[in-house]
């Protein structure tokens, strides 16, 4: 249920143990890179992290060639970017990640493409799933219904031995379990109210077209507002700024320009100043971090959750198509392994233990943020350490070039959280002060070797 990437990807590493697979897609498919009704976040950033790197390059060799083919930007961090974090300036030192900055509709269709071009799988476009088969011990299959026609089509049903939720943070999964009398997932949340504004520019003062290629400001509980420009496949930029609950981003022209100012540096809004709007810009609201907990005891048979469905985060991390790419092959490695059986539990808690990381770092991040409300929002006595450890990294990530190294790398999922912890990174947290930052945003990329400026 649902043709997104979290769907397509499942899809693909099932088909490898499956005579058939259907992606069962609200959506009709756009037939280039368009954005799409059913993923309205598609007209937000979507950065891909170094963890989803390598996870899409394992389930689809080549992918990321295809990526760069294609012009998604790949950034290299800190040294392409203006970055902001915590009161302080990065060091532009040479990267030692990239990211990759395209818009979501260009690495959604490349995905699809790849996909569906496997004659195992198969897509009913423009058909709802509106409920499930089955009893509380075995989910049969779902109810569809087809929204193609002028008439609202009945529902009809569709058997499968395995039905994979990926629909999304909307999901209705848990409703339509307890309506066939198996018991809903329990909800973890935390919601911090955060909201998007973005909107597509094209520079004209040169800043972003050089060694320059973005700006970034994360927020913190001190300064809540973020705000950027990342660069996109056709030259341009998608700008977004974002607030929380009570003070959201406006969409109107000059209050988004206007509500730039409210950044902890002039720069942003002084671009968007200069630079030529080429969207409307597009608000967004649903940001909360959301955990749905199928891996505990008593879920149905037949019925697994992946991708946004199971887990959904603060979008201002960039994790969630990582994580969906991770999960695909999470999934993969547990129905390969020849030791144990892949019960539907074993292959969920395969797929919640790949989500995991992504969750510590958004979940720990948000209870820390002003008027964070939800189910999940103590985290206990050793979220309190993780916190204490973590604000000190952040407050050197930005000058040591060492604690910057392994901060990135767990950040973009492509290390556990133990990296910070290894003895280098511990020294350089629990002894001695930060080491010094640039005073005003670096305009350039540092050479090797040089002192913070
Ligand atoms: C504002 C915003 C910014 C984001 N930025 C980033 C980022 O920078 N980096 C990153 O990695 N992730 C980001 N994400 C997260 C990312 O969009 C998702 O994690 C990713 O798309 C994986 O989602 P998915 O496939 O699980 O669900 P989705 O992409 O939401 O897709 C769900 C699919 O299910 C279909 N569907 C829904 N209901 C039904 C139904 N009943 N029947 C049939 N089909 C149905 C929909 O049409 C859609 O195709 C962001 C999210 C938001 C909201």
């Amino acid at each position: 249920m649902g043709g997104s990437l979290a769907g397509l990807l499942a899809a693909h590493v099932l088909a490898g143990h499956a005579d058939r697979v259907t992606v069962v897609e609200r959506d009709r498919y756009p037939e280039g890179p368009q954005p799409r009704p059913g993923v309205p976040q598609g007209r937000h950033p979507h950065v891909l992290l170094k963890g989803g790197q390598t996870a899409l390059e394992s389930l689809l060799p080549g992918f990321l060639t295809e990526l760069r083919e294609a012009g998604a930007p790949r950034v290299g961090m800190p040294e392409d970017m203006v970055l902001w974090q915590s009161g302080r300036w990065f060091r532009r030192v040479s990267a030692t990640t990239h990211i990759y900055t395209g818009s979501r509709a260009q690495l959604e269709e490349l995905v699809r493409r790849r996909v569906l071009a496997d004659p195992v799988i198969s897509v009913l476009e423009a058909t709802d799933a509106v409920g499930l088969l089955g009893d509380a011990t075995r989910v049969r299959g779902v109810l569809v219904r087809d929204r193609s026609g002028e008439a609202r089509a009945e529902p009809r049903p569709l058997e499968a031995d395995l039905v994979v939720d990926a629909s999304g943070s909307g999901t209705k999964a848990p409703q339509w379990l307890t309506a066939i009398g198996a018991e809903p997932p329990h909800e973890e949340t935390i919601d911090t109210g955060l909201a998007y504004a973005s909107r597509v520019y094209r520079g004209t003062n040169g800043a972003l077209d050089g060694e320059t290629r973005g700006y970034y400001a994360y927020p913190d509980p001190e300064q809540v507002h973020a705000g950027g420009a990342l660069p996109l496949e056709d030259g341009t930029h998608l700008v977004i700024v974002s607030g929380l609950r009570g003070d959201e981003p406006p969409t109107g022209d000059d209050q988004f320009v206007t509500y730039a100012k409210r950044l902890p540096h002039p720069l942003l809004h002084r671009w968007l100043g200069e630079a030529e709007p080429l969207s409307p810009a597009f608000g967004y609201r649903r940001t909360a971090n959301v955990r749905r907990r199928y891996d505990l005891l008593g879920r149905p048979a037949g019925f697994l959750a992946t991708g946004d469905a199971l887990c959904t985060f603060n979008p201002i991390y960039g994790q969630g198509m990582a994580v969906a790419a991770m999960s695909a092959v999470a999934l993969r490695e547990a129905l390969a392994d020849r030791r144990r059986t892949p019960t539907t539990r074993r292959v969920q808690r395969a797929l919640l233990a790949a989500s995991r990381l992504a969750w510590d770092i958004s979940a720990g991040a948000d209870r820390k943020m002003p008027g964070a409300v939800g189910t999940a929002t103590d985290g206990g006595s050793a979220d309190r350490f993780a916190g204490w450890y973590l604000s000190r990294v952040q407050e050197r990530a930005p000058g040591d070039p060492v604690v910057g190294r392994a901060f990135r790398a767990v950040l973009t999922l492509s290390e556990p959280v133990t990296a910070l912890f290894a003895p280098p990174v511990a020294r350089a947290v629990l002894f001695g002060p930060p080491a010094p930052t640039p005073t005003e945003p670096p305009a350039t990329p540092e050479k090797p070797g040089s002192p913070a400026s």
